[in-house]
């Protein structure tokens, strides 16, 4: 074979291949009428022989637009050789979606009490706190690192990077909590001047906090410092939003001895 050429579906066809490919679905059912082939290789010589795969519709209950296919080897004029039998999906075909790892299916806030969700060990938002110094160290030896590591204090394993930083910072920005959240743009004054902000430290501390407001929606929450909401420490009400003072009581005496003295 000295070439491979573009699998488009054609009607041209060798009879005895057609009748090869056709005799090789026999023991199938639901097997209608020929579609065409593709060829995928063929060599520059006719004579050379040529690989192609024929499609016949098939009828069978449960499989609208699936075909049948057959591939076929021809080589030095020699009788047809089946290399493969199998239904396929057509484009008509009713076909699951493509398969998504459970990874990358999973959502902020799918997972329930027990569920666990690992992180790779090369997950690009964590970096090492503390090196184990040889990659091939085994479990055990890396477990007795880790030990050591904690009596001195050394803290986590992982800590986020720079890449994890980013993202968290782009993320916390964008989303509820930031400065572009339609609370944000009504609200009379931002986070970073109320008193119920709370700080955070290490570089996300420079941008965000977190709200201990019980009376905010955002409590418990980290806020961005140009977030902001009604519920601001310092927000006072116009005069015209205070309640209004109440009229004097005035005690009803009226009494009918009284009425009827008059
Ligand atoms: S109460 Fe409102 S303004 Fe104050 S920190 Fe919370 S969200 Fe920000």
């Amino acid at each position: 074979m000295a070439g491979v050429t573009s699998p488009t579906l054609t009607t041209d066809a060798p009879q005895a291949q057609v009748d090869a490919a056709r005799a090789a679905l026999a023991d199938e059912t639901g097997v209608g009428e020929w579609l065409g082939r593709t060829v995928e290789a063929a060599g520059d010589d006719p004579a050379d022989g040529t690989v192609s795969t024929h499609y016949f519709r098939a009828q069978k209950p449960g499989y609208v637009g699936w075909q049948w296919s057959v591939t076929l080897a021809v080589l030095d004029g020699a009788a047809p050789t089946v290399d493969e039998v199998v239904l396929l999906p057509g484009v008509e075909a009713i076909t699951a979606p493509a398969w998504v790892p459970y990874r990358d299916r999973i959502q902020p806030g799918d997972l329930s009490p027990g569920d666990l969700l690992p992180v790779s060990d090369e997950d690009p938002r964590l970096v090492p706190t503390y090196s184990f110094g040889d990659d091939d160290l085994s479990p055990d030896a890396r477990a007795q690192v880790k030990q050591v590591a904690a009596d001195l204090g050394l803290g986590r394993v992982r800590t986020l990077g720079p890449e994890g930083l980013d993202q968290t910072a782009e993320r916390w920005w964008s989303g509820q909590g930031g400065p572009g959240s339609p609370l944000a743009q009504s609200a009379p004054h931002p986070c970073s001047s109320c008193g119920f902000l709370v700080r955070l430290s290490g570089t996300l501390s420079l941008s965000f906090g977190v709200c201990a407001n019980r009376d905010a929606n955002d409590d418990g929450r980290v806020v961005a410092f140009g977030h902001g909401c009604g519920a601001h420490s310092e927000v006072r009400l116009a005069r015209r939003h205070e309640p209004q003072p109440l009229p004097e009581p005035v005690v009803d005496d009226l009494t009918p001895e009284l009425l009827e003295s008059f």
